[in-house]
């Protein structure tokens, strides 16, 4: 066994109902004086002990240019030292924006499982294209994990966000820095999610669940950056930048038709991937999980029409990862895209 494995550090608070404390307690650590909190939501229970000097709500999905420099301008004009987001990916994908050019440190109190608090990517979208890139200053130096938080998702957005953590995990599982670690770290985010995402759908006030889900999707999100991006997240990515696709949503459709792809190909994948869900093959844990949580099956409803399945797969072809475990041609991207775009079950 031959591998070189990199886990940034990153510290890590966790607790229902205890974001307020936490945060305030990691303020003080950082020594900071004037936060730039970038939330949506007022959220006075969490930042009402913190040294604000400005609640920025100027938030869009996707990260568009002139919203991340109108932050950036609001951050240089008030003098700011700490960048605070709660929200979901948007939200820290904008913090992210603003560290980015100023390395301003941030600490995320995510309220989805998109992830995007454990990993160094960063993300910005102009003229309808997203850009991404790797860079070290916009990994959060803490994440504040609050299930509480988590309580007013609506049900499918909790299944579509649970269902983009767990592609992070399975995805990890062939991406091009697969290794030994990631793979465990994969494995149990599988377990976690696929434990709490059924607990939150069928009981909204089910506080073991939310922590769960925030578990698993933490977990995805550091097996993720760690392996890097495998097939399901370029064709994500690509379907997302190019058609404007709601990014949870189009992650949980895409996922069992990418695993039904790959699984025969990647058997070691597929026997950790089954063993997480506790099933015989990692199809069928998959299907199970979906199927017990009424997972999105199509990608029309959101907006994407097959006649557009030429220019996706076009897209899509030149960015496969090499270290996919098989390869893949024109006619796969399409018969992939075809059945996500009209709900056929994976071939
Ligand atoms: P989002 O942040 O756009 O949130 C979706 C919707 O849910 C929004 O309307 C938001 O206001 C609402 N919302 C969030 N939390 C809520 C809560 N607790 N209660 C009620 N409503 C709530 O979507 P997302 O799926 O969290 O994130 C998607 C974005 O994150 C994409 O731009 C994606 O590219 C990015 N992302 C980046 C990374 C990375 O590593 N850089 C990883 C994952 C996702």
């Amino acid at each position: 066994m031959i591998f070189t494995h990199d886990t940034p550090a990153q510290r890590v608070l966790f607790g229902h109902g205890r974001a307020g404390e936490h945060l305030a307690d990691e303020v003080t650590r950082l020594g900071a004086t004037r936060v730039m909190v970038i939330a949506t939501h007022p959220h006075p229970d969490v930042i009402g002990t913190i040294p604000v000097a400005l609640h920025h709500d100027d938030v869009a999905p996707h990260v568009p240019v002139d919203v991340a420099d109108r932050a950036r301008q609001a951050a240089r004009h008030h003098d700011i030292d700490l960048l605070v987001c709660i929200g979901g990916g948007s939200t820290t994908g904008l913090a992210k924006a603003v560290a980015l050019t100023s390395g301003i440190p941030i600490v995320a109190v995510p309220t989805t499982y998109a992830g995007s608090e454990a990993t160094d990517v960063w993300g910005l979208t102009e003229a309808g294209r997203k850009t991404t890139g790797v860079d070290r200053r916009v990994l959060p130096t803490t994440v504040v994990y609050d299930s509480a938080l988590t309580v007013g998702l609506p049900v499918e957005l909790s299944v579509a966000s649970g269902l983009n953590a767990l592609a992070h995990c399975v995805d990890s599982l062939w991406g091009p820095r697969a290794d030994p670690i990631n793979a465990s770290t994969a494995a149990a985010g599988i377990r976690a999610l696929n434990a709490g995402l059924p607990a939150v759908v069928e009981d909204a006030t089910d506080r073991a669940g939310r922590d769960e889900m925030l578990l698993g999707a933490y977990l995805s999100a550091v097996a993720f950056a760690s392996a890097g991006s495998g097939l399901h997240h370029k064709i994500c990515h690509v379907l997302g930048g190019a058609y404007d696709l709601p990014h949870a949503q189009t992650h949980a459709v895409i996922l069992p038709h990418v695993l039904a792809f790959n699984a025969p190909a990647a058997p070691d994948a597929a026997r950790t991937i089954a063993a997480a869900f506790g099933t015989d093959s990692a199809e069928d844990g998959l299907a199970r999980l979906r199927k017990r949580v009424d997972a999105p099956t199509a990608l029309s409803p959101y907006g994407f029409d097959v006649s557009m399945i030429p220019d996706a797969v076009a897209r899509i072809l030149p960015v496969v990862p090499e270290s996919n475990p098989r390869p893949v041609t024109e006619s796969d991207l399409t018969t992939i895209l075809t059945a996500a775009c009209t709900g056929d079950a994976p071939m």
